[in-house]
């Protein structure tokens, strides 16, 4: 799947949370209770969950929902990011910045080439010192 393709996915998809016989009690209330924070709160949020309760089950239900009101992107304000989509935000020092999934795509990969030249300059850096 391309990321448009997953960004649709995401946006279009109806989950079945409340009732569905597959998901455990606590995997339920955390998804409600990550639901209810975001409705009224753009902070983080840490969800506990006993061991053995399907973490990784909990963790494919949270991108649903999770920006509840429109949003610009910060990089690029003509970029506007919807109830219901997907975003990546990053907070340096007090500021939060939302990116929209295409942009959250190009500045990824850009961190990535970015630690790609730092591991070979540390690699070089170290040859060079124990060479
Ligand atoms: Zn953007």
């Amino acid at each position: 799947m391309t990321n448009e393709e997953i960004r649709r996915f995401i946006n279009n998809a109806r989950p079945h949370i409340q009732g569905n016989p597959n998901l455990r009690d606590p995997q339920v209330e955390r998804w409600f209770r990550k639901r209810q924070h975001f409705r009224n709160s753009s902070e983080h949020a840490i969800l506990q969950i006993p061991v053995g309760c399907n973490e990784t089950g909990l963790m494919a239900l949270l991108p649903f929902e999770t920006v509840q009101r429109r949003r610009h992107c910060s990089r690029n304000q003509k970029h506007v990011i919807c109830h219901g989509d997907k975003c990546l935000v990053i907070k340096e020092n007090m500021s939060k910045n939302n990116y929209c999934m295409k942009c959250a795509a190009l500045i990824l990969q850009k961190a990535r080439e970015e630690l790609v030249c730092l591991i070979t300059e540390s690699k070089e850096d170290n040859d060079a010192t124990t060479g």
